[in-house]
């Protein structure tokens, strides 16, 4: 795909959402990571779900120990790796606390070194809590990215690499969620809404539905 048809489909996706932000619900750069390691493999509605009570009743990290691994389990056993997670959580919280004072570090290598934390949700604490430019790839921005032909890649670091290279300055921000609720919402997984599409024209996927 070439420089021009790629500024086109950001500006089209820009015009229809302007400011795009992540589904998850949070009021902190805290509630934001706790949420974050909570959504792997489970949807952020069901995250929601869970942490509206997880976050009334502790919304810090020294509430969060204070809830114990069994408190945390209660209040997210609706979602998948509830057991692994709940341990994840407090020892994130416990590290928060020990070596943070207690904030979430606006630092990747600091991110990455917490229990249950990859280089992708550093990617979207990073770019949503602080504004960082970062490209956190999931499965609908892998899969949306090599079905256009938009940034191809075999796996999701190369696809991330790629997405560095030739999204323009200027949309980097906003680029994770554009292109995340594209393939949440129009082009899934088995059968892309192609005849709702608004960049349909530009994209060049060769087996484009009704
Ligand atoms: S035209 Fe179809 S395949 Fe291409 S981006 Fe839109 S929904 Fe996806």
């Amino acid at each position: 795909m070439n420089k021009d048809k790629r500024i086109a489909i950001l500006s089209r996706l820009r015009e229809a959402n302007p400011t795009p932000t992540t589904e998850l619900e949070f009021s902190s750069p805290f509630e934001l990571l706790i949420a974050v390691l909570l959504s792997a493999q489970a949807t952020d509605v069901s995250v929601n779900k869970a942490t509206k009570g997880l976050f009334a009743a502790a919304p810090t990290p020294s509430a969060m120990l204070a809830l114990g691994v069994d408190g945390v389990k209660q209040h997210i056993k609706t979602i998948g790796l509830f057991n692994t997670k709940a341990e994840n959580v407090i020892k994130t919280c416990q590290i928060l606390q020990d070596q943070h004072g207690g904030q979430v570090p606006e630092n990747r290598e600091a991110l990455e070194a917490l229990p249950g934390v990859g280089r992708k949700t550093a990617n979207v604490v990073l770019n949503t809590a602080f504004g960082w430019p970062t490209i956190a790839v999931d499965t609908h921005i892998f899969r949306v990215s090599n079905r256009m032909k938009f940034a191809p890649g075999k796996n999701v670091d190369e696809v991330e690499q790629k997405l560095l290279k030739v999204v323009p300055a200027e949309f980097k921000i906003d680029v994770h969620h554009w292109l995340i609720l594209h393939g949440r919402y129009t082009c899934v997984a088995r059968k892309p809404k192609c005849g709702s599409c608004i960049i349909e024209d530009l994209c060049e996927f060769k087996e484009k539905t009704e």
